[in-house]
């Protein structure tokens, strides 16, 4: 694609990036076709494509974005659905990233769209708040449906009905610490013990720790460590963002420094694809390019660092499993079969779902700020898991679990619960 910009544009850095990824668009039009808000809207502003043309005209123009720019970018998932999809290697992520920059440095949101904003990034990203703030939405919850039709109130309805009924308790795998290996120690890794999930779930990091250390390798969980940033991230909050990644570099340097590091275990993909690009993303800060390259270097999804262990096959269990790849997974970070391999090896039977490409409509803070997209993405998906008549579903993002658990009576676990178990752990709670 052509690209008009001035020498002066280009002397930004975020604009440099933005107008390379740009002249790779071809307008080819293959991504509207995976693209889950252009298959539920079927408008071509909701399209990969289209909000490509927002964006560029937007920074080619040097304007604030305006509401035009704000709905349509909004209602992008971030999926990646259309990375994966592109055959000319378009860097939409990105792209979109800097968008979001973009509109939340020039653009003013409507009143409840910034209290809700600012009560997501100043809550969601720390366990404590997070775990009060669960608490409180069990007396709120009978206001939810109220809420949902009054305009611009609808995102907090979202918030009550997203929220569990039970707040599990505060577990010891979320507290700094090391795990030691039982018998010959083979690896020693640290794990992120992550914002949501700790709260949410934190039988998943567990039973990681469990597994892992059961396989002989040290699990620590270093002091210091905070949300990965991909929340804020999301909602164009840069700064915020940089700051929590600055943060967890420094954490992680000084346990590869101290102990040695084979790598940095993340069990949710969400955050996994951040940790990832957190090399990408203080690429312009000197203090911390080169430390933040090795991190995301080091950083693996739990199943990447199982298959590197030979776990051995076990006998064949009478369960089905319906296996949902969550978008970070398979378009974020490009892992595709390694976790149904593992369920496989492990004795499960692994179902694909159709439309396997398609979002659940989680997508980080989507499900409470665009509950209605989000709400007929979940339906279409928990349609399709449910049609392979599996007696529980697995998948590796907590994200999926709690938009899809509100969806389905079918249980729905982390694909290392299920793993646990099938190397000498206990069942999983989930599967009771
Ligand atoms: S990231 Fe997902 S929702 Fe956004 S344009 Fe790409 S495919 Fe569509
Ligand atoms: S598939 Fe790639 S090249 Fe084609 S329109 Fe979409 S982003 Fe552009």
């Amino acid at each position: 694609m052509q690209t008009n910009f001035t020498a002066e544009q280009l002397a930004d850095p975020h604009v440099a990036t933005s107008e390379q990824i740009l002249r790779k668009c071809v307008h080819c039009g293959f991504c509207t076709a995976t693209c889950p808000t252009y298959v539920t809207l079927g408008n071509e502003l909701d399209s990969p494509r289209g909000r490509i043309y927002l964006i560029k005209d937007m920074l080619e123009n040097g304007r604030p974005a305006d509401e035009q720019v704000v709905t349509h970018i909004d209602r992008c998932l971030s999926c990646l659905s259309c990375m994966t999809t592109c055959p000319s290697g378009v860097d939409y992520m990105h792209l979109v990233d800097h968008a979001r920059m973009h509109i939340e440095n020039t653009y003013r949101r409507p009143f409840w769209d910034r209290v809700t904003r600012n009560l997501l990034a100043a809550v969601l990203p720390y366990p404590r708040r997070f775990r009060l703030a669960l608490h409180a939405a069990a007396l709120g919850r009978p206001f939810a449906g109220l809420l949902k039709r009054v305009k611009g109130m609808e995102p907090f309805g979202a918030m009550l009905d997203l929220a569990p009924r039970h707040v599990p308790k505060r577990s010891s795998s979320a507290r700094p610490g090391t795990h030691p290996a039982a018998g010959t120690k083979r690896g020693r890794v640290a794990i992120l013990s992550g914002c949501a999930q700790p709260v949410l779930k934190p039988e998943i990091n567990e039973a990681t720790i469990r597994l892992l250390t059961r396989l002989g390798v040290e699990v620590v969980a270093p002091a210091g460590e905070v949300c990965c940033g991909s929340l804020v991230h999301h909602m164009g909050r840069e700064e915020q963002a940089l700051e929590a990644a600055r943060r967890n570099v420094d954490v992680w340097l000084r346990e590869m420094e101290n102990g040695g590091l084979d790598a940095i275990i993340v069990t949710a993909s969400g955050c996994g694809t951040t940790i990832k690009d957190y090399g990408f993303m203080l690429r312009l800060d000197p203090a911390y390019a080169e430390k933040a390259a090795k991190v995301s270097a080091l950083a693996r999804d739990v199943t990447e660092y199982l298959a590197t262990l030979d776990l051995p096959p076990q006998e064949t269990k009478r369960l089905t499993v319906a296996y949902h790849s969550a978008c970070s997974m398979q378009h974020g970070q490009k892992i595709t079969t390694l976790p149904k391999t593992l369920l496989k090896n492990a004795g499960f039977t692994v179902r694909d779902p159709a439309e396997g490409h398609l979002c659940c409509g989680s997508a980080g803070t989507y499900n409470i700020l665009q509950p209605e997209i989000s709400a007929k993405l979940k339906a279409r998906k928990v349609k399709n898991l449910e049609a392979t008549r599996p007696d529980v579903i697995a998948t590796g993002n907590i994200g999926c679990i709690t938009q899809i658990a509100t969806g389905t009576e079918v249980p729905i676990l982390h694909t290392v619960e299920l793993l646990d178990w099938a190397y000498g752990g206990e069942k999983p709670a989930g599967l009771a």
